[in-house]
């Protein structure tokens, strides 16, 4: 089934397929390390998650990459206020943001570029620039892009630049839609700034640059998919095409991808609107990850997103259904034989899913039809008319469901712990919902929870891992005992 996605380049619903032929190549502008991730980008992020998941159910091979932008204007301003160099500001919250990303069952690119590592790609593209005309060095030593040599910039935002002057320049990596002007590759070094000795001179790279040298260097001069935020669209992305195409004068992606973001309770989210989550506050106030993930890919990526605490609610309930019924499916003694209306009510189940999510990502229309194939199964269970193959058929159809949309199986426990041991280290407590507090002394459920994961962790070889779960769980009192059929716990 071929799979069809809009493209903010052609305007239109466009099929997506490797141009090579052998696999997908896709590129996916990841965080600026200056802070924690809040729920905005993390929509972006999961759906790009939801997009990787579905191409490798398709069969579809993908190399993906994402850049880590660990040098930027905020970065310098905040690590400059704490007083400290880049290099030691942002591991924390690169960090935090692949921790956030686990705790989401966000898979990993293949490839994470760093800005940092990639100095050299971006200065050899910024010579190749100055050599085609369209780069020029000012007297302070910065580099910038020459607009008026790219005559398709707009291309991608379909902006009517006609009234953009020549040779005005803007330095911020970040700017409004009116200001479209040359733009900066390489910022001289400043006193007390972080900084790189180069051929073009000692500085930094602008944030523009670093997505376009690094996303060539790693999928080629022109690739498939480029995705995003909707707030890259323009200038950022734009700057990206107009600085790799100016070299290479092919196209640099084929496809370009924009998720829109997102309103809490109907308004734009922001701090001094009191409507600003991070994925972490969302968790202290006692969500589960699961639910949080479900929220934010469950309306499908071009339609905004009004996030709200009853939205948690119904994906909170949502996922219980799915589990419990799960459950029931793997659990329950069926007799033999199949029931032909399940045996068709399942096969339609699973092509109407498919093919929602081949239909530019429709997740909406993609969950509905799961759910009337639970409601159905368990009105034929307590018939009694629900047989043995029937749980293969209908099993068949979860686990397809759960490739993409990963919230049957129950990780839960870990993101929830992991969070409260954050918040007692960041003096944060208080922020943890009381409710969650008191479920954090170990209940059986959670000890299980921990037991099971112990067990994981030494099936992938991470004995560290493992150890560490068997420190904590002896720190508060349980022992482990390994035995031949399984593990046995117990409180001391
Ligand atoms: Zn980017």
């Amino acid at each position: 089934m071929p799979v069809r996605l809009f493209n903010t380049l052609s305007g239109q619903v466009d099929e997506l397929t490797p141009i090579d032929g052998k696999e997908l190549r896709m590129y996916a502008c990841g965080p600026t390390v200056y802070d924690y991730g809040h729920i905005g980008n993390f929509r972006t992020f999961l759906v790009i998650d939801v997009l990787r998941r579905f191409l490798k159910l398709s069969g579809m091979p993908i190399r993906h990459v994402m850049n880590i932008t660990d040098v930027d204007d905020k970065i310098i301003r905040n690590a400059a206020a704490a007083g400290i160099p880049i290099g030691e500001y942002t591991p924390k919250y690169v960090d935090a943001f692949f921790e956030d990303l686990d705790a989401l069952g966000v898979q990993r690119p293949e490839i994470i570029a760093r800005a940092t590592e990639n100095i050299d790609r971006m200065v050899d593209l910024i010579e190749k620039l100055s050599a085609a005309g369209a780069a020029y060095k000012t007297d302070d030593g910065s580099w910038y892009f020459r607009l008026r040599s790219f005559p398709e910039y707009g291309k991608l935002s379909k902006k009517d630049l006609s009234g953009m002057e020549d040779g005005a320049r803007v330095d911020v990596d970040e700017y409004e839609k009116d200001s479209a002007r040359d733009f900066a590759l390489w910022k001289a070094a400043k006193p007390g700034e972080t900084s790189w000795e180069t051929s073009i001179g000692r500085g930094r790279p602008g944030w523009h640059i670093e997505c376009s040298a690094m996303s060539m260097e790693y999928l080629g001069d022109s690739f498939d998919l480029h995705a995003g935020g909707e707030d890259l669209m323009f200038p950022h992305h734009e700057n990206e095409i107009a600085q790799s195409e100016s070299v290479t004068h092919k196209p640099l992606a084929h496809h370009w991808m924009h998720v829109r973001f997102l309103l809490v309770d109907g308004r734009k989210m922001s701090k001094s609107e009191g409507n600003f989550y991070t994925l972490r506050d969302l968790l202290l106030k006692g969500y589960k990850a699961s639910a949080i993930r479900l929220a934010l890919i469950s309306v499908p990526y071009r339609h905004q997103l009004n996030f709200t605490f009853d939205g948690l609610i119904e994906a909170t309930a949502a996922i219980d259904r799915l589990r419990t019924f799960n459950s029931r499916l793997v659990k329950s003694v069926f007799p033999a034989g199949e029931n032909p209306e399940i045996q068709a009510a399942a096969k339609k189940a699973h092509e109407d899913y498919l093919s929602a999510l081949a239909n530019d990502l429709n997740t909406a229309e993609a969950r509905a039809p799961i759910f009337d194939l639970i409601r159905l199964s368990n009105t034929v269970m307590d018939q009694g008319k629900f047989c043995q193959s029937d749980r293969e058929a209908v099993g068949a159809v979860l686990s397809s469901f759960d490739a993409v949309f990963a919230v049957i199986e129950d990780h839960d426990a870990g993101p929830t712990r992991l969070a409260v041991q954050w918040a007692e280290k960041e003096g944060r407590l208080a922020d943890v919902s009381p409710e969650l507090l008191a479920q954090q002394s170990l209940t059986d459920g959670a000890i299980n929870a921990l037991v099971a994961e112990r067990d994981q962790a030494k099936k992938r070889r991470d004995f560290a891992r493992a150890d560490q779960i068997r420190k904590e769980l002896t720190e508060k009192g349980i022992l482990i005992e390994d035995s031949k059929d399984g593990v046995r716990w117990k409180r001391k």
